[in-house]
């Protein structure tokens, strides 16, 4: 029997929804209060990568309205975005992979991570006012932050420099970040102890002692120091799989073609998929520069009017098909392709199954076309 989708527009008109990442607030703030019934420690969130996607000053605002204390960024001149809408928490930048910007990090009032010797005193030497750093060891990962062995320098520098820096904080970072095992941490907590410890007999401090991303402030309180570093759990993602948080966006965009085909029709580039039975096809107009992945497992489909469809043939640069069975589709039929919603709704998570991935990169890669708007 053929079911036919009730027409999405009016006759005539041709303009549809653009296609539209739609970041949802009160989900981070949800994901927030989640992270705080697991720990005492200040939450600092981190929104890297434009929010990892959902938009730094949405997320940031939700987050600090659920009690958030601090803000993080690779690059400081994330920042300015930030100060710009009137967010006033403490932010720290630990990357800079343009460099820092003596000018703009006083101005804004960032915080530098400082991972070694060198870069402590570049910072030194060009800072005009007094900067708060925080001081990072290398607490396993070989990728970023002070050796061990070069830790007393650092601290020495940095004391010899307390004209022009103020030392706020020591922070490391966990190498199994991926995982629920507190076991898996116990040499990265030893190891910052260690390093704090250092910083307080070298007479820095008081200083603010941080560890831990989002595995471990919902998995290891022994990982949680003074406070945690969340940025995939605002957005919905436990990074060791195991306890559900809030998607925080949902990613729609219109049919823009239907048509039905015979048994035998190839479908898309290369006609990599076949029909086996006569079947209505729907296209949807975004493909892999939209951050669609190219490689996905058969399994791979999305939402269209309550019902999930897969996704046939090769994705495109620029759209992917659908094939819908015996509906009919109307273009102009808005298609979910991820959301928070559950059932035949995928989420981030499913997408990363089907692509072999994790869902981070799955949020961070949707392109620039995609319209983003805020719920
Ligand atoms: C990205 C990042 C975080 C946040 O990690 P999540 O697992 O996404 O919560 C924390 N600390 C540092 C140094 C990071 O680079």
């Amino acid at each position: 029997m053929t079911a036919v989708l009730p027409a999405a527009l009016p006759a005539g008109l041709s303009r549809m929804p653009a296609p539209t990442l739609q970041t949802i607030p009160d989900a981070v703030t949800a994901n927030v209060v989640a992270i705080r019934s697991a720990t005492a420690s200040h939450i600092m969130a981190v929104v890297k990568a434009d929010g990892y996607g959902h938009g730094a000053v949405a997320v940031a605002r939700a987050a600090v309205d659920a009690g958030a204390t601090w803000l993080g960024v690779t690059d400081a001149a994330d920042a300015t975005e930030l100060r710009a809408a009137s967010i006033d928490v403490p932010i720290l930048a630990w990357l800079n992979p343009a460099g820092v910007d003596a000018v703009q990090v006083a101005m804004d009032r960032v915080d530098i991570g400082v991972g070694s010797v060198d870069e402590l005193r570049r910072l030194v030497s060009d800072a005009w006012a007094p900067v708060r750093v925080h001081l990072h060891a290398d607490t396993g990962m070989s990728r970023g932050g002070c050796s061990i062995d070069e830790w007393p320098e650092l601290l020495r520098t940095a004391r010899d420099a307390r004209d022009r820096v103020e030392v706020v904080g020591i922070m490391g970072h966990l190498p199994r970040a991926d995982e629920a095992d507190p076991a898996a941490n116990a040499a990265a907590v030893t190891r910052m102890r260690h390093v704090r410890d250092m910083a307080l007999r070298a007479g820095l401090g008081p200083v603010i002692v941080h560890l831990a991303a989002t595995a471990g402030a919902l998995h290891d309180p022994a990982t949680h120091f003074d406070m945690v570093r969340i940025g995939a759990g605002l957005v919905g993602i436990d990074p060791s799989g195991t306890t559900s948080l809030h998607g925080a966006s949902r990613w729609t965009a219109a049919v823009v073609h239907s048509t039905r085909v015979n048994a035998g029709a190839a479908v898309g580039y290369a006609g990599a998929y076949v029909t086996r039975h006569a079947t209505n096809l729907s296209v949807i107009g975004v493909g892999y520069a939209d951050g669609i992945p190219r490689e996905l497992s058969s399994e791979a489909g999305v939402e269209i009017g309550g019902r999930r469809h897969p996704i046939v043939g090769r994705v495109s640069m620029d759209q992917i098909v659908v094939d819908t069975g015996d509906r009919v589709v109307p273009h102009g039929t808005i298609a979910t392709i991820f959301g928070p919603d559950g059932g035949e709704v995928p989420s981030a998570q499913d997408w990363a199954r089907w692509a072999g991935t994790i869902p981070h990169t799955i949020v961070t890669g949707i392109g620039p076309r995609v319209r983003r708007s805020v719920a």
